[in-house]
């Protein structure tokens, strides 16, 4: 077994630079078979093993979000490795000391049942050199009597092996405490700069959610079918795409299909309100190739409501007809009305068309919602657009607006101080000559009036 050690790390090179920088990271190593997947899909609140059912499925992944007594953390948990040219060994340890470079603690995982063996004491020495804590995580531990087993890997000298079972769940709530423990503060996902953008990808069920995430995550990794999803457990996923890292926020319900319960409407908006405020950014996917739904306009109701930037993209183009576009633009003209200023991508999920197009509109729309105007350059905007077009005269008065100011960034918000009443008609007219004047292309804008009377 010493031909084929594994060190799950982060995508390497710079995206490990970038996981590290967003949320504290743990590495999950250890030597294949001792039980790493499994531990993985444990700490990322999975209720089955995702290993087992789907082979693969987790070895190709990049790396997950996680959350534990109310801290979220990332679970680095990539790609296997070749050795290469120089050797097994050689290649073992510049891997370790990759993970020690890119992710906050180590989790080593080695096999109870097995004992420390000639591969697990390599990594270990290399491991013992780590400038960040390494745990060490005593698996297949499934009942209280194996826990003589673990006492046994104290000779790797990294310290009190935590006798865990993953397949069980037995002993992972502790060692997370501990794993938590050992990670330092820090909440960067949740910052406005760095970290990767969060995105949550949402419509309603068979528009193609998981067929997209697959797609983009360039593997084959979920079961797609035609039973409409449901979501499970709160999982994220990092994915990079031209260059950039993205956290897709709650795939889980994309990977695990459901089927259709009573209630599951309910439950599925539910699921989608905690991702969209999970998110920066909502992807609204559309089935281009049926009429327009009410449930695809709820979906993007709570999009509106919870301020996301927005991108809303036409998937299954490959079905579109000219006859089929023609009646596609009359329903997106009459039931889209109130996001005109949401960016739209039509694309294939199944061909791949357009997907590339995907990453620039989410770039646009995210600088929008980012996007602040100066408080100077707001104020000579609306003295023009004021004499020009005033407000209209109300009960015999004339408002007037004294001052503008953008309190707000994502998404932009801004304050009138007025005097006076303005009209819903007026203040919509003041977006859009905004929207003109300013961009905010992909993004929500807010405008607020305060009356001072
Ligand atoms: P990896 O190659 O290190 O990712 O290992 P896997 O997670 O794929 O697990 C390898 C095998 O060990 C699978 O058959 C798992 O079901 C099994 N396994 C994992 N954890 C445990 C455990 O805690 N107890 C027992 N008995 N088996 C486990
Ligand atoms: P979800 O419920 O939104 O996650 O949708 P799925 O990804 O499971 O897709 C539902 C069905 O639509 C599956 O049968 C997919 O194969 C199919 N599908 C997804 N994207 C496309 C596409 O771009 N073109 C076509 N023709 N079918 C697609």
């Amino acid at each position: 077994d010493e031909a084929d050690w594994e060190i799950v790390d982060a995508a390497g090179g710079d995206a490990a630079a970038d996981v590290a920088a967003a949320l504290p990271s743990v590495a999950i190593v250890g030597r294949p078979n001792v039980g790493k997947s499994t531990l993985v899909n444990r700490f990322l609140g999975r209720r089955e093993a995702v290993v087992e059912d789907l082979p693969g499925v987790t070895r190709d992944r990049v790396s997950y979000s996680a959350s534990w007594s109310g801290r979220s953390f990332l679970v680095v948990d990539t790609g296997g490795w070749e050795p290469d040219a120089r050797g097994l060994q050689q290649a073992v340890a510049d891997q370790a000391e990759r993970a020690m470079a890119a992710v906050d603690a180590i989790v080593l995982v080695v096999d109870a049942t097995v004992g420390p063996t000639a591969t697990d004491e390599a990594v270990a020495r290399v491991l013992r050199r780590a400038k960040v804590p390494v745990l060490l995580a005593a698996n297949k531990v499934d009942s209280e009597r194996a826990e003589a087993d673990a006492a046994a890997l104290w000779s790797l000298g990294l310290g009190e092996p935590h006798p865990v079972s993953a397949a069980h769940g037995r002993g992972a709530g502790d060692l997370l405490d501990e794993v938590l423990k050992v990670l330092p503060e820090r909440t960067g996902v949740a910052a406005p700069s760095g970290g990767p953008r969060r995105v949550a990808l949402v419509g309603k069920p068979n528009v193609g959610k998981s067929s997209l995430l697959n797609k983009l995550a360039g593997h084959e990794r979920s079961v797609v079918d035609n039973v409409a999803g449901t979501t499970v457990d709160p999982v994220d996923e990092l994915i990079e795409l031209d260059g950039q890292t993205w956290l897709f926020v709650d795939t889980a319900g994309l990977r695990r299909k459901v089927r259709t319960a009573s209630g599951h409407e309910y439950y599925a908006s539910l699921r989608t309100r905690s991702a969209l405020e999970a998110a920066e950014v909502a992807i609204l996917l559309i089935d281009a190739s049926e009429p327009l739904t009410e449930q695809d306009l709820r979906v993007l109701g709570l999009i509106v409501e919870t301020g996301r930037a927005l991108v809303i993209v036409f998937n299954k183009w490959d079905l579109v007809d000219e006859e089929r576009r023609l009646t596609l633009d009359r329903e997106i003209d009459r039931e889209l009305s109130r996001v005109p200023w949401a960016s739209r991508v039509n694309i294939s999920a199944m061909t791949g068309r357009a997907v590339g197009k995907l990453v620039p509109a989410l770039d646009e729309a995210l600088a929008s919602w980012d996007k602040r105007i100066g408080t100077g350059q707001l104020n000579n905007w609306i003295k023009d657009i004021v004499a020009a077009n005033p407000p209209p005269v109300r009960g015999g008065r004339q408002p007037r607006i004294m001052f503008a100011t953008q309190a707000a960034t994502r998404p932009p918000t801004f304050v009138l101080f007025t005097t006076g009443f303005l009209e819903a008609g007026y203040r919509r007219f003041l977006e859009r000559r905004l929207r003109e004047e300013f961009g905010f292309h992909g993004s929500p804008v807010r405008i607020n009036v305060r009356v001072r009377d």
